[in-house]
Parts: structure tokens; sequence; C-alpha cells
């Protein structure tokens, strides 16, 4: 039996938000999927992680993309409707793995996680990245794919073959997630 851990990947205000500064316009399809995972999780006392963006005003990832969610601005909180609760955990990431220079991996040892829940955006970026560093750390990962959005059709879909032919990962409709 799989101790599960649900994941909320940068569900955060300038990605979903409509003319957001990195604004992912499917994000705004997985708002009401999420929202039910995030019931299950909590009806079922699974763990709920946030991993977040939060990055410094001159973050060298403003080279590659527009600047968004410096730490302390309203474009780096989570929308509204996906609210952390008082027991949730935030994790803040600079990098695109929510594992890279965090805690993550020390939080979910401690609570005897094995199986992750990855859900939120980007498929092909945090989402990925994520998926590929907690693979490598010998996590089992569960992707429902209508939690989940990208920037276009093609890099979505590449990376969800990437996370279930190359990292084993479990690609399903989140309906068919197994809770007990
Ligand atoms: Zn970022």
């Amino acid at each position: 039996m799989f101790m599960k851990a649900l994941l909320i990947i940068d569900m955060l205000k300038d990605f979903v938000k409509e003319n957001a500064p990195l604004e992912v316009p499917e994000s705004r399809n997985i708002i009401i999927p999420i929202k039910n995972l995030i019931t299950r999780a909590r009806e079922t006392k699974t763990p709920i992680l946030y991993i977040s963006d939060s990055h410094r005003e001159d973050d060298p990832e403003f080279n590659i993309w527009p600047k968004h969610c410096v730490s302390g601005t309203e474009g780096s909180e989570v929308i509204d409707e996906l609210k952390p609760e008082k027991n949730d955990y935030i994790v803040r990431k600079r990098k695109y793995s929510g594992f890279f220079g965090t805690d993550l991996d020390l939080i979910l040892r401690e609570l005897s996680v094995d199986e992750l829940i990855i859900t939120g955006v980007v498929t092909n970026i945090c989402v990925l990245y994520t998926s590929s560093d907690a693979a490598n750390r010998g996590y089992s990962i569960v992707v429902p794919r209508d939690c989940i959005a990208g920037l276009n059709k093609e890099d979505h879909e590449w990376a969800l073959k990437q996370i279930e032919e190359i990292l084993n990962g479990k690609i399903l409709d989140s309906s068919d997630i197994e809770w007990t």
C-alpha cells in the first residue's frame, strides 16, 4: 500500500489569471478537478503540498521568462479557488524542480510518503522536472491528466509521454485515483 501525497505545482496568480505575466490559459480548466482532489485528500488525511515559485527580483530565470512570482507579491500567491489551509505544506522553489534546493524530500520522508499525485502547471517544465527528481528519489508518480496543463498541446503531450514511458509514471483520470 502506497502512502500518498498530493502535490499542487504553481497554481499561482501569475500563471493562472487572465493576462498574468506567465499566463497558462489551460490552467483555468484544471482548477475544478484539482479542487476535487484536494477535497478527497482532506477526507482521507492525505498530505497536501503546494510547490510554489518564489523568485528574487533579479532572479536569473528572468533571462528566460518574463518576471513572475516575485516573493511577497500578490502574483506569487496560490489562486483563491485552491487556497491552502493551515495544515497544508507550502514549499517555495526557485527552480523548475520542486526538489531542487528545497526541503520537499525531507517533508515527504518525515511523512513516510512513497507515492506522489502530481498536479498543476506547466506540464513540460515544473511538472516534468519535479516528476523526474521524484523518480530519481524512488517515489512512485501518479499524474491525473485532467489536473495538469501546458502552454501548448505538443509539449504537454510530449511531457506526459516522458513521464509515462521514461519515469514509469501512471497517467490516469483524476476520478480513477484510488484513495484509502
Ligand atoms: Zn519561475
